[in-house]
């Protein structure tokens, strides 16, 4: 294991809780997401694995060498982690191949330049080396604090929304050669995202952040298909929820019919199930035992639609490929094709 972070917990100044009992791990060369809304204290988390706030509580440890506990905090500097801030904090004075190059101790002199330019070659900078932050616009100078941070290879890496500026399609092009780079030399990171299909095609885990706590940690098809919390299922995507009381079995009353639970329940249960794992048909006598609805709105998207349907006072969505196709106001039955996954109650 690289990093370990043990039960941190930090308040400001108010004594209000903005991380209460956070806990996960980072392993050798992987890509960790911290996932979660605006204010929920992912900067904060970082910014104590880096050693620029103190946690009150909870320990820090990266190889095994205590970083943070409530008696020790070793100094930013020294913990030989890479950073890559919200607001980028490039050297102003300094031209984009002389950031990246600073950084480059281990290397000799010679050397550092013509390495620093490769990098910056790779987040598709080259062409910029040498103009100074101001010179450059947003989505530049965070593509140059990208490079500045990876380019002395540290074994772990935080990134703070570092692709929030750039465009669609530079922010796809600029993710894959950044998670190459980080591959291929061995180099772990932390990123922080408040944008679920970036930490869906860019971690290899997931830790899934409300108000300062992690709801749930896993692979990134076990936070969208099996979500653990409501929070969880709601954040990850658009998802149809159900409610209902169930009696030490493994299927829910609704008011689509009887859906299958993927676990035995007891007691009043929410379950969650994604638009995917809906699906429409004209009724006919098959239709047995699910209820009739209305197609109220329909979103064609190409390769797929997303219908709205209401059936008995309720609204689903449902996603459907793009040879099921029907018109508003059609009547159809909505059929699960997946269990519904029961969710904790978390009170
Ligand atoms: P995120 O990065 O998830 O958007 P932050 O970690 O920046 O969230 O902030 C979490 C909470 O902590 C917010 O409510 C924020 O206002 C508060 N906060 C962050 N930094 C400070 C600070 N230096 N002083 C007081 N409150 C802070
Ligand atoms: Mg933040």
């Amino acid at each position: 294991m690289l990093l370990e972070v043990k039960h941190i917990e930090k308040s400001f100044e108010d004594g209000v809780p903005v991380i209460q009992q956070a806990s996960f791990e980072v392993q050798e060369n992987e890509i960790f997401a911290l996932l979660g809304p605006s204010g929920c204290g992912k900067t904060t988390t970082l910014r104590m694995i880096a050693g620029f706030e103190h946690a009150d509580h909870g320990e820090i440890y990266l190889e095994g060498e205590l970083l943070s506990s409530s008696k020790v905090h070793k100094a930013p500097q020294k913990r030989g982690i890479g950073f890559v801030f919200q607001d980028y904090a490039l050297f102003p004075h300094m031209t984009a191949l002389d950031n990246v190059a600073f950084g480059l101790t281990k290397l000799p002199k010679f050397k550092r330049k013509v390495f620093a330019e490769e990098v910056l070659c790779r987040t598709g900078m080259g062409d910029h080396k040498h103009k100074s932050p101001a010179e450059l616009s947003g989505g530049q100078q965070q593509r140059v604090a990208l490079a500045r941070a990876i380019a002395p290879e540290p074994k772990l890496v935080l990134l703070d929304e570092p692709f929030s500026n750039l465009d669609a399609m530079l922010r796809e092009s600029t993710r894959k050669e950044v998670r190459s780079i980080l591959k291929k030399a061995g180099m772990s990171a932390v990123l922080v995202t408040h944008d679920q299909e970036e930490a869906l095609s860019f971690a290899d885990r997931i830790a899934v952040m409300n108000e300062g706590r992690i709801e749930q940690i896993g692979l990134p098809e076990e936070v969208y298909y099996q979500p653990k919390t409501k929070f969880v299922a709601q954040f990850l995507g658009r998802t149809n929820l159900f409610e209902g009381d169930v009696d030490n079995c493994d299927t829910i009353q609704t008011k689509l019919g009887c859906i299958k639970l993927n676990r035995s329940a007891n007691g009043r249960v929410t379950c969650s199930i994604r638009p995917e794992h809906l699906t429409i048909e004209t009724p006919n006598g098959s239709s047995n035992g699910y209820s009739r609805g209305i197609i109220i709105a329909r979103e064609f998207k190409g390769h797929d639609i997303t219908y709205h349907v209401e059936c008995a006072g309720e609204r689903y969505i449902i996603h459907t490929d793009n040879r099921i196709v029907f018109e508003k106001n059609d009547e159809v039955v909505v059929k699960p094709l997946e269990a519904a996954v029961v969710l904790d109650n978390l009170n």
